[in-house]
């Protein structure tokens, strides 16, 4: 693959928007929900064979290693075309974990198969008791010979239903003196007997995500990554990416768009009050994207995130959820209307952003959680 690094900025963003729009399903652009994994596998090959399946992996690893203004020009077209988010757990989150974690073994066993669609990731964190206060998760891992057995619930399982895996965080020492100690982080297949999945539907009556059993279910030891008990570490730093990957400017943008053209249509621009409101939403994107740069280029220099990519994560949900706020107060009487609405023969989805944003200062961390650590970790706040 050549490096698209050598070219300009301007030849890159032609070449990624002529294949978008020629090779991505037309019956799949700006779905208002979540793709299937049989839906977007297909899609998920085609960028996989072109070698651009993970835009921002080391070359060494079979990524692109694109510079940051790149992958924000890569994000950019990928949300003008409308393509969907697929199961992207692997290639944002497990995979750079692995990478940096994992032994050579792990390595070798785990990331060709993300980059070939082999296997797609899902995140087993939360419990039905541990969300925000996650340290305090009760789901163990016992050993068992040359295996651990896991026992216990996860919760609000992203596209479980299509995953072939899970990264796990399972407590493994139940009489460590902090609770942050004795948790581990492990890699689990999502065939083994033992688990079962009941599926939550959501605001909008879509099922995307899920709760998770384990009973009795048995890893092999090597599917441990990092050291026994040493396992919140790695959760935290596969945060940092997570963080990143809500930061990035995707999905207030595609919400902007829709704002524009409800706006233009309704001839709500003559209005210096709404112009006033679209200008200020307008620069607080262009904000986001600079800030999203600097943590992009940040990880591709190989650095850890700190805990200030909180802000990231705040400015880039709140920033969305105003956004789409907007967006159904600007369509009116039609901002009630679910699906597609017709404004002057341009056809808006204005709820399906208005539903999407809303758990978007939830997952990941609430909001509320992020500004904690804004104060304890950054501001050095002191703490009541
Ligand atoms: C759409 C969606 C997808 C998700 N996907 C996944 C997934 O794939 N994998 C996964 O593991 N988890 C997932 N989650 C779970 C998510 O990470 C948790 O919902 C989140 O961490 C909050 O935890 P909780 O729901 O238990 O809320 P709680 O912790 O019960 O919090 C309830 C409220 O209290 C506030 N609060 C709690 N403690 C404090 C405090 N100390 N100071 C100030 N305010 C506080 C919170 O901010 C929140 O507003 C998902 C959630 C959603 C909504």
């Amino acid at each position: 693959m050549s490096d698209r690094n050598a070219i300009s900025d301007e030849a890159f963003r032609k070449e990624v928007r002529s294949f978008f729009e020629t090779a991505y399903p037309e019956e799949l652009r700006f779905l208002p929900r979540r793709l299937r994994w049989s839906e977007c596998k297909p899609w998920y090959l085609t960028l996989a064979r072109k070698g651009w399946i993970a835009p921002a992996w080391p070359k060494e690893y079979g990524g692109m290693a694109l510079s940051p203004s790149k992958q924000i020009i890569m994000a950019e077209e990928t949300e003008r075309a409308g393509i969907g988010r697929m199961p992207d757990q692997g290639i944002t989150q497990v995979g750079p974990t692995i990478m940096r974690y994992g032994t050579e073994a792990q390595k070798k066993q785990y990331l060709q198969p993300i980059l070939d669609g082999e296997h797609v990731w899902c995140q087993g964190y939360s419990e039905p008791n541990s969300g925000s206060d996650l340290a305090s998760l009760q789901t163990s891992a016992v050993r068992e010979g040359d295996d651990y057995v896991i026992n216990g619930s996860k919760i609000w399982t992203s596209m479980s239903m299509d995953a072939s895996h899970m990264y796990i965080l399972v407590r493994t020492d139940r009489d460590a003196p902090k609770k942050q100690e004795g948790i581990s982080f492990m890699l689990l297949d999502m065939k083994t007997p033992g688990i079962t999945l009941r599926p939550i539907r959501n605001i909008a009556g879509h099922e995307e995500f899920a709760q998770v059993f384990f009973d009795n279910v048995r890893t092999p030891v090597d599917a441990l990554v990092g050291s026994l008990n040493k396992g919140w570490t790695i959760a935290k730093a596969l945060l940092g990416f997570e963080r990143l990957g809500i930061g990035s400017p995707r999905r207030p943008r595609y919400a902007f768009t829709r704002l524009e053209k409800v706006a233009r249509s309704r001839g709500l621009m003559d209005d210096p009050a709404f112009a006033d409101r679209f200008a200020q939403l307008r620069l607080d994107l262009a904000d986001l994207s600079s800030l999203y740069g600097r943590y992009v280029d940040q990880v591709r220099r190989g650095e850890t995130l700190g805990a200030d990519v909180s802000i990231l994560k705040i400015w880039s949900m709140e920033l969305y959820q105003r956004i789409s706020e907007l967006l159904v107060e600007a369509a009116d009487e039609k901002g009630a209307l679910e699906g597609d609405v017709d404004f002057d023969d341009d056809f808006v989805d204005v709820l399906s952003p208005f539903y999407m944003s809303r758990p978007g200062t939830i997952y990941g961390g609430s909001n509320e959680i992020q500004r904690n650590i804004v104060a304890k970790d950054v501001l050095r706040l002191p703490a009541k």
